[in-house]
């Protein structure tokens, strides 16, 4: 009998966006800053105090202020997402905000405050161990890497090589040399951020610097194989944190430091073109200015599940960074995906697998 293909609807979905309040430091408490955020959660509502003239109010899909831990935004917003991915969707989660705002602390976190990437690797193996059946066979494997002034970074190669891009807009693009690491468990996975996150650092002295001025993407790839049917569903989960959206100061910087700057900003500015022509419809997206941009094509307008973190700090005296974050922000909840469960893609690992497991079967029984 023939087999039917199901049909593969893609229902719109938007960026679903959610913005997070960090408290006030000890640091500006001391100085003697005040707060100028207010969050009302249960409205998804940010207020900024204006001091020159009307406040400011925002709505999101969420907004959470300083009392919210990394669990409850995981569990309210970012656990449907993986759980999408684990069903073979395609998802993306960033984070976006001015330098110190708590981006790595929402995402990646501390021994103590674990983060959104920590969490959704346990998420992902709950869900493994929890589904185990001779039926269902699960291979996970992950690739990290870093954009820095337009270059492409693997960093869980040995010598975190360049790579490159590759693909067209309309078919997507891809980066064919970047390493692929199996894992058996979540901390593995940690082990493998730790060690990408290592080589980040490596000869660097001014590791707080490089963080803010270079993006950061873990992709996760979970393939779900079942016997029965024979089918494979891929799911591929983008984990990320960006560089810091602050604009460079031209005070002191030297030329290369301003010249860095303006290339870190220029793939902040061509993710804001994105988003623009996206939220107004425009027939051009402009994915091809920047290589933060090809790789978040998917991610944006495409076929993923995507939520973006926007961080904010409370001070007056980041009163227009803050702004400009949360209209950028505010701009994002605009775009619609279009997401769709990969189903048998060529490309599937656990397929190659099989076949070389079929083929290894077939010698053993010659001989
Ligand atoms: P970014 O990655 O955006 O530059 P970090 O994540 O490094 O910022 O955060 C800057 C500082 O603020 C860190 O010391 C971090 O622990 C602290 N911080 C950020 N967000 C929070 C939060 N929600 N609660 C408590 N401390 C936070
Ligand atoms: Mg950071």
């Amino acid at each position: 009998m023939e087999k039917t293909a199901r049909p593969r609807t893609a229902l719109n979905e938007c960026v679903k966006v959610v913005v997070r309040c960090r408290p006030l430091s000890d640091k500006e408490k001391n100085e003697g800053y005040e707060e100028v955020v207010q969050v009302w959660p249960d409205r998804g509502a940010v207020q900024v105090y204006n001091p020159k003239g009307q406040d400011k109010l925002f709505t999101y899909d969420a907004a959470y202020d300083c009392t919210a831990d990394t669990q409850t935004i995981y569990d309210e917003m970012v656990r449907p997402l993986v759980a999408s991915v684990l069903d073979g969707f395609n998802g993306c989660v960033f984070a976006y905000g001015q330098t110190g705002t708590g981006k790595t602390h929402t995402m990646e976190g501390t021994a103590d405050h674990e983060g959104v990437i920590p969490r959704a690797f346990r998420h992902i193996w709950a869900h493994i161990e929890n589904s185990a059946s001779p039926d269902v066979t699960h291979l996970v494997s992950c690739s990290y890497v870093e954009l820095y002034l337009e270059d492409v970074r693997d960093l869980l190669a040995k010598d975190c090589r360049k790579l490159t891009i590759r693909g067209q807009e309309l078919n997507g693009f891809y980066i064919p040399e970047m390493t692929s690491v199996v894992c058996k468990s979540a901390a593995e996975m940690v082990r493998v951020m730790r060690a990408g996150n290592r080589s980040r650092a490596a000869g660097r002295t001014d590791m707080n610097e490089h963080s803010s001025r270079s993006h950061a993407v873990f992709l996760v790839t979970i393939e779900t194989a079942h016997r029965k049917t024979n089918r494979i569903r891929v799911g591929k989960l983008n984990l990320v944190d960006l560089a810091g959206s602050e604009r460079q100061r031209k005070t002191g910087a030297s030329a290369d430091r301003l010249r860095e700057a303006s290339r870190i900003n220029q793939a902040l500015s061509s993710l804001g073109n994105v988003i623009s022509a996206l939220a107004e419809n425009s027939p051009h997206v402009p994915y091809r200015d920047s290589k933060l941009t090809r790789i978040l094509q998917d991610s944006l307008g495409g076929n993923s599940k995507t939520i973006m973190i926007a961080n904010i700090g409370p001070a007056s005296y980041n009163y227009d960074e803050t702004i400009t974050t949360l209209r950028y922000a505010h701009r994002a909840k605009a775009i619609k995906n279009k997401p769709v469960r990969n189903e048998d893609p060529k490309d599937a690992k656990l397929r190659e697998y099989q076949a070389e497991i079929e083929r290894l079967r077939a010698l053993i029984e010659q001989r």
